[in-house]
């Protein structure tokens, strides 16, 4: 035997309203995307022939009025004739709703549901639909609704191609009446979508003879060819999705159909140390519709400094959050993500190494945070990762500090600069100023310092010592520095030993720590005399607080 399955459902809003319950402005993004899909069908339909009347001027209008309650969608798309009303509407495939909703409790799922056309009955009492098809022949068809399971559906006065839905807004969704909430909504959900949609409200009347202009952008550029681009097109964009934001360093235009579906444009921001460093900035698309900017497990989480849009039709969104980052499609497009990052980086390494230099006060926080966190990035990070020398002598122009790979420095200091174990050292500067001495110290026998001074750093040496073999990094305020530097000879110290003694005594005295070692280097004018020095190993438990006193 073969039947229907006939779901029970006494009444659907309570359903829908508790489904949907956390994000109930979804319902115009899903309205509006349908409008959008019955305008491309019927383009389509055209350029294979299969319509062949005038598709005229195709777009959408958003309407409200709040006086009369009231949202009202428009499109001059395909439109549907009676048997697909009955067959499209009429048939909600309602059965597995409520097995959901006590599986999925965890409300967040919502809104990537594509509840679509239904999900209308989250803020309106009342649907009404009037629909004409493309083709000519098939009657106007009205139905409507009022959440019950029963529904009106009859012929009507023909009207034009195209569907309009009448949403009576119910008394607890008062607040999309109101004109700049649902325009914001339109503007959040509806920005970049490819049909020109108009926002009207019957509380706003228009100014003369004032064009009324599209709330959307209907070709973004991250769907073009990067070859038809320009740089000012994409800084014109960066500053369309942010206003207010500076001028990115530069940007990568994602571009990929197979295994998976991606296109987008993620930017590279300024950013300074000083500042609170924005996360959250990477915007979500399928389609061209916004879905999120909460892309924590889509993008590698180093990656979320970067600002822009991701557009894929590939990326589940009406599952869980814990099951995205399972997903394989999930992970080859955070893989990729990251390659692409990585390849940009090294590509404008080797290109233009002066412009990477500048850039690395910016860009040096996120190559560290993924290096520390992506063994895949850390491997081609390896190759442009650069560390600023710090000069003791920084008073003379001519004295440009240079900028290390790790490769570059371990050849520039070779030999010199290796511990017992025979790790290379690598020195370096938490505060150039207070440490001035120390890498004047240094600089004088030859070594190179370079500055570790960021907020990351100390993580960051922390971490790459057990990932970098043979690495070891020595604050040059440390006694190792001091034990490398005295393998060489001091031919400036021009006190005896009795008073290098004296004056060692005095130091000790005064600084009154015993994990500080004092040793007096010369008294020439421009050396250093006395320098005083803790343990790499010390000083680090201190920072960790797990000793006090002392300097
Ligand atoms: P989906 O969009 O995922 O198919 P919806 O519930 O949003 O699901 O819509 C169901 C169907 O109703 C659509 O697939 C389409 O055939 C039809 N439909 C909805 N809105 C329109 C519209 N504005 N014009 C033409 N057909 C529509
Ligand atoms: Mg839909």
């Amino acid at each position: 035997q073969k039947g229907q399955i006939r779901v029970q459902t006494e009444n659907i809003f309570p359903i829908i309203k508790k489904f949907l319950y956390s994000d109930h402005e979804i319902f115009l993004r899903e309205l509006v995307s349908n409008a959008v899909d019955a305008v491309q069908k019927l383009k389509t339909l055209s350029s294979i022939g299969e319509f062949k009347g005038e598709l005229g001027d195709l777009n959408i209008e958003v309407a409200l009025d709040a006086k009369e309650k009231t949202i009202t969608i428009t499109d001059n798309g395909v439109g549907m004739t009676k048997e697909e009303v009955d067959k499209y509407l009429n048939q909600v495939a309602f059965s597995g709703a409520e097995e959901f909703l006590s599986k999925y409790k965890d409300a967040n799922i919502i809104g990537h549901f594509g509840l679509g056309f239904y999900s209308s009955f989250m803020v309106a009492e009342k649907v009404e639909l009037l629909t004409q098809s493309h083709n000519a022949d098939a009657a106007t068809v009205y139905w409507s609704c009022d959440g019950s399971p029963e529904f009106e559906l009859y012929e009507v006065e023909k009207r034009n191609r195209g569907t309009k839905i009448i949403l009576h807004v119910a008394e607890d969704s008062k607040e999309f009446l109101d004109g700049h909430r649902l325009k914001g909504i339109l503007e959040k959900f509806c920005k970049f979508l490819p049909v020109p949609i108009y926002f009207k409200d019957a509380a706003e009347e228009k100014k003369g003879d004032e064009a009324p202009t599209p709330i959307n952008n209907v070709a973004p550029i991250w769907i073009k060819k990067p070859s038809e681009l320009t740089k000012e097109d994409y800084e014109k964009f960066y500053r369309e999705l942010y206003p207010f934001g500076e001028t990115p360093l530069f940007w990568i235009h994602l571009n990929v159909d197979y295994p998976f579906n991606l296109t987008g444009i993620l930017y590279f921001p300024k950013i300074k140390q000083s500042h609170e460093i924005q996360k959250d900035k990477i915007q979500l698309y399928c389609n061209q519709v916004f879905v999120t900017d909460e892309v924590k497990d889509i993008v590698p989480e180093f990656l979320m400094l970067l600002h822009g849009v991701i557009d894929s039709p590939d990326i589940p969104l009406n599952v869980s959050r814990s099951y995205l980052q399972g997903d394989p499609n999930v992970r080859k497009i955070n893989n990729h993500i990251t390659k692409k990052v990585a390849d940009k980086l090294e590509e404008i390494f080797n290109n233009d190494r002066a412009s990477f230099e500048e850039k690395w006060e910016s860009l040096g926080l996120f190559v560290k945070y993924g290096m520390m966190t992506d063994d895949k990035f850390l491997e081609k990070a390896n190759k442009f990762l650069i560390m600023e020398e710090a000069l003791a002598d920084d008073t003379n122009p001519e004295n440009k500090p240079k900028f290390f790979t790790l490769d570059e420095y371990k050849n520039e200091t070779s030999a010199l600069q290796k511990n017992k174990e025979g790790k290379h050292v690598i020195l370096y500067t938490t505060q150039p100023v207070q440490q001035h001495a120390f890498i004047k110290a240094c600089n004088e026998k030859g070594f190179k310092v370079v500055k570790m001074e960021t907020l990351i750093d100390a993580a960051f040496i922390n971490t790459m010592e057990m990932k970098w073999e043979n690495v070891h990094f020595v604050r040059v305020d440390a006694d190792i520095v001091d034990n490398l530097i005295d393998k060489q000879e001091h031919n400036d110290i021009v006190l005896s030993k009795d008073e290098q003694e004296a004056l060692k005594n005095l130091f000790n005295f005064s600084i009154n720590d015993l994990h500080v070692t004092v040793e007096v280097k010369g008294l020439t004018p421009d050396a250093t005399p006395v320098v005083a020095t803790r343990p790499e190993f010390m000083r680090r438990m201190k920072d960790m607080g797990a000793i006090g006193g002392g300097m």
